[in-house]
């Protein structure tokens, strides 16, 4: 697809690795075939799959005169971490709205991706309560910068609106001439769905290259209605910007049997998959996104959900700095 008319500044050098994963493949049954998509490997520091969105994101801040990024996230961020980083690549200050999901989770002295905050120098961080309006708390600081003569823009949770979601656009393009170069047929594609900007720009940039490749959506934090219903708003205003067609409504599939108690708690299947995926791939998984999505691909393969002899692509979208943060409960 064509996004020229839109602003982007180029973070990606080249392409992210596609590779089988033959031992997990064997270990789960051998009846399929399961390969993996390295967006854990993007640039950015500690890598992830908030970098493709904020190479339009960061675009339009740059386009619009911003000076200051604000953005918002839970306690263990990867979002807020890579936002920052590419402020600071840009030269722009940056602050955190931050939502303590888990009643008292955040502790400043913490480790994992709020260790990188400090790290990288965060301008500020204001903690509020689960369940806040984030834009609007987020506003609350934009009006803070403008009265000190500040040009701030606003990067909406997990970077997921249109202008975002156009990063996983174009990852369709880049996934498309991938499997062609290689002639790899692939029948199911599994993402994980949190702030949806992911699975929606997936389902979008899909649909505009006329594929039907059926994508499982694995939830994080949400029931399967409520996340659908968020993917397909998306998906929406994606087809809109785009002046694509209207897309089907059934596009949108999603899981919510892998979240547990919610955003970040913990879970057996996450740390069976997050132990499998090291142990048999030298692969490191995360507690909070993949390491829920891939539970959900170990108990579909288990079940027999893909038809025998199929291959499923799991993309793997980062996270592995909060890994550290969880070290008790994986190795217990
Ligand atoms: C943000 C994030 C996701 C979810 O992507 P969304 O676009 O927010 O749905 C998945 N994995 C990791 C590691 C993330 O940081």
């Amino acid at each position: 697809m064509d996004y020229t008319r839109f602003p982007r500044q180029r973070y990606l050098s080249g392409v992210t690795a596609l590779e089988p994963m033959p031992r997990l493949s064997k270990a789960l049954g051998g009846k399929v075939e399961l390969w993996i998509k390295r967006d854990d490997q993007l640039p950015g520091a500690g890598g992830g799959n908030k970098t493709r969105k904020l190479e339009f994101l960061l675009a339009d801040a740059l386009a619009q005169g911003a000076d200051s990024l604000i953005t918002c996230g839970a306690v263990q961020s990867n979002h807020c971490r890579l936002t920052l980083a590419w402020a600071r690549k840009e030269g722009l200050d940056c602050h955190f709205v931050i939502e303590e999901r888990v009643p008292n989770s955040y502790d400043p002295k913490a480790g994992g991706n709020n260790f990188l905050f400090n790290l990288m120098g965060v301008n500020s961080i204001r903690t509020v309560p689960g369940g806040s309006k984030m834009l609007d708390e987020m506003q609350k600081t934009a009006d803070e910068l403008k009265k000190q003569g500040k040009k701030p823009y606003i990067v909406p949770g997990g970077g997921s609106n249109a202008i975002g979601a156009l990063g996983y656009v174009s990852f369709v393009d880049e996934f498309l001439a991938q499997i062609n170069e290689m002639r790899l047929k692939v029948d199911h594609l599994v993402v994980p769905s949190g702030s949806a900007g992911t699975h929606a720009g997936i389902i979008a940039g899909l649909f505009g290259n006329n594929v039907s490749l059926p994508v499982n959506g694995m939830n994080v934090s949400r029931p399967k209605d409520l996340q659908e219903e968020m993917v397909y708003k998306l998906v929406c205003s994606i087809a809109e910007k785009l002046n694509l067609p209207p897309i089907p409504r059934e596009l949108v599939v999603c899981d919510g049997d892998f979240v547990g108690e919610g955003y970040s708690r913990k879970t057996e299947s996450m740390k069976e998959a997050i132990l499998m995926f090291a142990r048999e791939e030298g692969i490191l998984l995360d507690p909070v996104y993949t390491g829920k999505q891939a539970a959900g691909l170990i108990d579909y393969v288990r079940k027999g959900k893909f038809a025998p002899g199929s291959r499923v692509v799991f993309l793997h979208t980062g996270g592995d700095t909060a890994l550290f943060v969880y070290q008790d409960f994986l190795l217990s």
